[in-house]
């Protein structure tokens, strides 16, 4: 009894120092056995045998000698980040954008396929072929494919099951389970704009940053939420549906039973909508287009898009009190023409308080943000199970 407590303890113990090894290597590296065991405390003979199991592992690597202190030079290690490969789907609603990423999260190959708001049958198809596509991309590894992400646009529960995405009418669909059953790796779903959150989170604009509101104006507008550098969820998994704040009180009704709600106002789809009443063209780039042309019809358009979507941001502000909001997907392409009416309408609606430190941002990632995040996720999942092997 008391071996096997022994020795349960021991192999408690070596999980959680590998966990550390494997760490300090990943966020630090390169660095030499004994850089590790300096920063981690753990002696020099516990990590170069930790440092054995994870080479064997494939997930270090010896990447030659570093500088000596006076010494023989030290052997670098560094994370293996092609142990393996992760893929990243963005699907919209009249798009799918995949990416092949390898375990830091760089992109190998990125695929587009355009589609017309398809059922729920042709929907399921096409991202089939567009995962299988991506997995045929992928290079020889000892992991292989470690995981799948995709954000949709709609809300997701915390089973990977979409309950709603209005904008493709698909109702319930446990995606999680159909795409894990197809595939057999792990799978992550979510809203894209919890997926755009993170890929500027880990990737983007918001590296660094603690505080951070990620706002997706697309066709409709949604909201990721980053608290202490973690994606806040809510109870359910349902925050950030703030393209349902309601800012005007008497205004149009809403597909979600409110009326004059946000995105009805700052979307990409009510860009188009104001525009077309104008006699303008009816597509985004069309519209900036015409913008860097400067027809001043378009410029005015823009500006009064800008102000509503700065009407909205300050609302949230004055919620959250983040570092910074960055406003990604599609109408981050516009963001010449937004970005002085947007900080104008903020400036003028938010408590003086929030305004020193507040930034607004447009997303480094552009359009990819969702994409990026994505696969962000199958990485997290597979390092949060090497940290709980060793
Ligand atoms: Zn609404």
């Amino acid at each position: 009894m008391v071996k096997s407590q022994q020795t349960g303890d021991q192999t408690m113990i070596k999980k959680i120092n590998t966990a550390i090894v494997f760490d300090s290597v990943l966020k630090n590296g390169p660095l030499s056995r004994a850089q590790i065991s300096e920063r981690s405390g753990l002696n020099k003979a516990t990590v170069s045998s930790l440092v054995l199991d994870l080479i064997d592992a494939k997930l270090v690597e010896e990447i030659g000698q570093g500088e000596s202190n006076g010494g023989r030079k030290p052997v670098m290690l560094l994370f293996n980040a092609q142990a393996g490969y992760a893929i990243g789907i963005d699907l919209g609603v009249n798009y799918i954008r995949g990416v092949l990423t390898d375990l830091l999260g760089h992109v190998i190959e990125e695929r587009e396929w355009s589609m017309k708001r398809p059922d729920l049958t042709s929907g399921l198809k096409q991202l089939t072929e567009c995962i299988d596509k991506l997995i045929a991309l992928a290079p020889e590894s000892p992991y292989g494919i470690v995981g799948i992400g995709i954000g949709v646009p709609g809300i997701v529960d915390d089973k990977g099951t979409i309950l709603f995405a209005p904008n493709l009418e698909w109702g319930r669909v446990d995606l999680q389970q159909y795409v894990e059953d197809k595939f057999r790796v792990p799978v992550t779903i979510d809203n894209e704009a919890n997926a755009g959150a993170q890929g500027e989170q880990k990737y983007g604009a918001g590296r660094g940053i603690a505080h951070q509101i990620y706002v997706s104006v697309g066709i409709g507008i949604g909201t990721g939420i980053i608290l202490h550098k973690e994606l806040y969820k809510g109870a359910s998994g349902f925050s950030g549906e703030l393209g349902h704040l309601s800012i005007e009180y008497n205004g149009k009704p809403c597909r979600c039973g409110n009326q004059g709600c946000w995105e009805l106002y700052a979307s990409e789809n009510a860009l188009l909508e104001q525009a077309g009443k104008q006699g303008l063209p009816e597509e985004l780039d069309e519209l900036i287009a015409s913008a860097e042309a400067g027809d001043e019809r378009t410029l005015a358009l823009f500006r009064s898009i800008g102000s509503y979507l700065g009407a909205g941001i300050a609302n949230i502000v004055n919620v959250f009190n983040p570092d910074v909001v960055i406003i990604g997907n599609r109408m981050s392409k516009a963001s010449r023409w937004l970005e002085e009416a947007v900080q104008e309408a903020v400036d003028m609606r938010t408590l003086s308080y929030h305004r020193e430190r507040m930034r607004i941002l447009f997303a480094d990632l552009q359009d990819r943000s969702a994409v990026r995040g994505a696969a962000y996720y199958a990485i997290n999942t597979f390092l949060g199970k090497v940290r709980n092997v060793g």
